[in-house]
């Protein structure tokens, strides 16, 4: 199956998901229009065997005729709903027929068939790259991120059209990351040749939990969907006007179907997803690519200074870092917690996390480390040594 057959196919699954989604939601609409509407009938022969006055008795008789009304539109527009979803899935189960091999396009076997292209395509990056209108690598400054954008650039560069790759960051805020996260993706952006743009989460974490008076957890992350993929799905149509293409728009990123509609597609990517930890600070160290000082103190990930998903060891790590950098998070995520009255997990405080950083640092003194040890601890001293002679030179 060539690129083309591949787009063709995502984008009649896109419009037969589409189209399903809104016949559901029609149906629904429908149904409650005709709850509203067998109510005012009810009232409307109540009123009838009530024996009221002719005005009264055309006053109700009024009042029954939006329910009705809106009940006849909700069944026409239903049927509209229903006439376009069977055509979008009859598109697509022709579009398909020929690759189908026993399996169908409904529900389930959709997301299946769509899974399954997208991972071939991830087999033939190059074409990818060729086919794609632009390329948005979201970057939170982080190891990954480094080593995804760096392998993304690097094809880019190899196929001929670097310019088509725009680096994203979504600026947290210092209330919510650690200091120069923004700025270090900036420069790696400037390092690549890509152009670089930042959307501004306000607030931060600390804003939004202050707002909701909750934390987000892991079964509610409405963190990561408030602070950084809301915050980037704008970009995408702001690229799609720019290009002013006629038709379709190509674009290659990590979003969903939700960020795709008849004017772009956006493909889901993940160019780092097989690399293993070893393997991606062992490219980190062989392309000299600047890493965020944190992973020196044992961070493990450039996230929120606390993240809701972050193991307790590391949160207590990240309470002594904040000491050590002279940050005054810790006091005000202690406060934060005391002023809504809800704890940062279930049976896990950032005071009882504050504690326990207390007398480890009784324990054992402050944090110290020294830069390039999450090399030496990941690629050994010898590729340590050289990464830190390469970004000395580089500088
Ligand atoms: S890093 Fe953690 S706390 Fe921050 S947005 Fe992501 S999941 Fe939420």
């Amino acid at each position: 199956m060539d690129i083309s057959t591949r787009r063709r196919l995502l984008e009649g699954m896109r419009r037969a998901h589409q189209a399903d989604a809104a016949h559901t939601a029609t149906a629904r609409a429908r149904t409650r229009a005709a709850m509203a509407a067998a109510d005012a009938r009810a009232r409307l022969a109540h009123a009838e065997a009530s024996g009221l006055s002719a005005d009264k008795l055309e006053a109700a008789r009024a009042a029954a005729d939006g329910p009705a009304r809106r009940e006849q539109e909700a069944r026409g527009k239903l049927c509209r709903t229903f006439t376009a979803a069977r055509a979008a899935n009859s598109t697509l189960g022709a579009l398909y027929a020929p690759y189908a091999r026993g399996r169908g396009t409904g529900g389930r076997d959709r997301s299946v068939i769509a899974a399954g292209i997208l991972s071939e395509l991830a087999e033939t990056p190059r074409e990818l790259v060729l086919a794609a209108d632009a390329i948005v690598v979201s970057t939170s400054g982080g190891k990954d991120s480094l080593v995804c954008g760096d392998r993304v650039v690097t094809l880019a560069a190899e196929a001929g059209c670097l310019d088509k790759v725009v680096l994203v960051h979504a600026d947290l805020g210092e209330e919510s990351e650690w200091p120069g996260v923004r700025e270090l993706a900036q420069r790696q952006a400037e390092r690549w040749g890509v152009r670089f743009l930042v959307v501004k989460a306000e607030g931060g974490l600390l804003g939004l939990v202050e707002k909701r008076g909750m934390w987000p957890d892991a079964a509610r992350r409405l963190c990561t969907a408030s602070l950084k993929r809301d915050k980037i799905g704008p970009l995408f149509k702001q690229i799609t006007d720019a290009l002013g293409l006629d038709g379709q728009t190509l674009i290659l990123s990590a979003l969903d179907m939700r960020a795709s509609n008849g004017r772009r597609m956006v493909l889901t990517w993940h160019p780092v997803l097989e690399l293993t930890e070893a393997a991606v600070w062992r490219r980190i160290a062989d392309a000299a690519l600047e890493y965020h000082p944190v992973y020196d103190a044992l961070i493990p990930r450039l996230s929120c200074v606390f993240c809701v998903l972050a193991g307790r060891d590391v949160l207590v790590r990240a309470v002594r870092l904040c000491w050590a950098l002279g940050l005054d998070l810790p006091t005000r995520y202690v406060a934060l917690e005391e002023h809504i009255g809800h704890r940062f997990r279930e049976k896990l405080s950032i005071a009882d996390i504050v504690a326990e950083a207390t007398l480890a640092e009784a324990e054992e003194g402050p944090l110290i480390w020294v830069r390039g040890d999450a090399l030496r601890r990941h690629a050994g001293e010898e590729a340590a040594a050289g990464y830190l002679r390469n970004l000395a030179a580089a500088a």
